[in-house]
């Protein structure tokens, strides 16, 4: 979802953008207005996330799954190696992108648990040689997220941040890279949002393609070619929204309250619902559970769709139901589907 307001002003300003006669989608990317649209967005990422000056923000294209490629195209150079964790799908997804380009160590699984546990942090040991490690911190279908920003010593800290970024303040410090497709709670899908710090940008290698090199990217302001000039512009909105409702820490509240909501209704079904992920590893994004059978599931989510609560059926390689409540989900909404969960499970138990 993307937050109502924000679609508003996106409509009122769909003609006219800055009152200036005409459309975002109309104005040249290298036009001043536009340069206050695209610095703006910088902005309002960098005060939501408190981003220092050391770090650049990105707006770029190929969703995060090119980040999975361009992040061990650039940083793991012959006979180096990287560091991964594989939590989830997403991480495995991006062990095997950097399984093309060079040598990847797995320094921790969840596969043989079924994906629905985190590390902590001192089950995780890293190699003292790593190029950089690699997690995502927020698993979209297993529905289980880091609750700590991982520390690996010296080791530049790289993050798939997708479907939690924004959702709760981090600590940008600990971070020498952070991606996150717009998707989920920056923005529209087409802008993926990279923030990278300068001594990574030092080790880019000379002599990339543009569009694949950060430094370029960097010191072009994102604009190497055309950028996606409209997900830029609402990213601003979402951004300006975002400072609206309290911040990264007014929203976390928020999305605190909505989760427990869910898990609440789940604990309280005498296993009628039977969450996937540990309870350590809860995710406050995306609650992912079952029913007692596939049919069950299947019914469950077509009920809800009729009562306009859409896409519940969980992701097709995993099943069962997740319901992902992100940034712009009403805490309405969560207590509407609280009440259809409590309803079908009396009808059907
Ligand atoms: N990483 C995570 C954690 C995701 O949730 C997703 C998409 O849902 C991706 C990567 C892939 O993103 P994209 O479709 O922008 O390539």
């Amino acid at each position: 979802m993307l937050p109502e307001p924000v679609l508003e002003r996106a409509r009122e300003e769909m003609m006219s953008v800055g009152g200036i006669g005409m459309s975002v989608m109309e104005i040249s990317h290298r036009s001043a207005q536009f340069d206050k649209i695209l610095h703006g967005a910088e902005q309002g990422i960098r005060d939501l996330l408190e981003i220092p000056t050391n770090y650049r923000v990105l707006f770029l294209q190929g969703g995060a799954s090119t980040q999975f490629a361009m992040v061990p195209m650039t940083f793991l150079p012959e006979a180096s190696s990287a560091d991964y964790v594989v939590a989830g799908y997403w991480g495995k997804k991006a062990l095997a992108e950097a399984n093309r380009e060079g040598m990847t160590r797995v320094i921790w699984s969840g596969e043989e648990s079924g994906f629905s546990r985190i590390p902590t942090a001192d089950e995780l040991s890293f190699s003292a040689e790593a190029s950089y490690v690699h997690y995502t911190s927020n698993e979209t279908i297993d529905g289980i997220e880091f609750k700590y920003d991982l520390d690996a010593g010296g080791i530049p800290v790289v993050c798939d941040a997708c479907s939690n970024i924004l959702s709760k303040p981090i600590d940008i410090e600990k971070y020498a890279l952070i991606y996150a497709g717009a998707q989920k709670n920056i923005g529209p899908s087409g802008v993926t949002v990279v923030i990278i710090r300068d001594d990574m940008l030092a080790k880019v290698p000379s002599g990339l393609h543009p569009l694949f090199d950060y430094r370029a990217l960097a010191e072009n302001d994102s604009m190497v070619n055309t950028p996606n000039t409209w997900g830029i512009y609402l990213i601003g909105l979402v951004c300006d929204w975002l400072k609206g409702e309290g911040g990264v820490k007014g929203i976390q509240v928020k999305n605190e309250e909505k989760a427990k909501l869910l898990y609440d209704a789940i604990d309280s079904s005498d296993g009628f619902y039977r969450g996937r992920a540990e309870r350590s590893a809860r995710s406050t994004m995306n609650v992912t559970f079952n029913l007692p059978s596939a049919e069950l599931e299947q019914l469950f989510a077509e009920q809800a769709a009729k009562q306009g609560m859409d896409g519940l059926a969980g992701h097709r390689t995993s099943g069962g139901i997740r319901a992902s409540i992100y940034n712009a989900f009403p805490v309405k909404g969560v207590q509407e589907l609280v009440g259809f969960m409590q309803e079908f499970s009396s009808q059907n138990s």
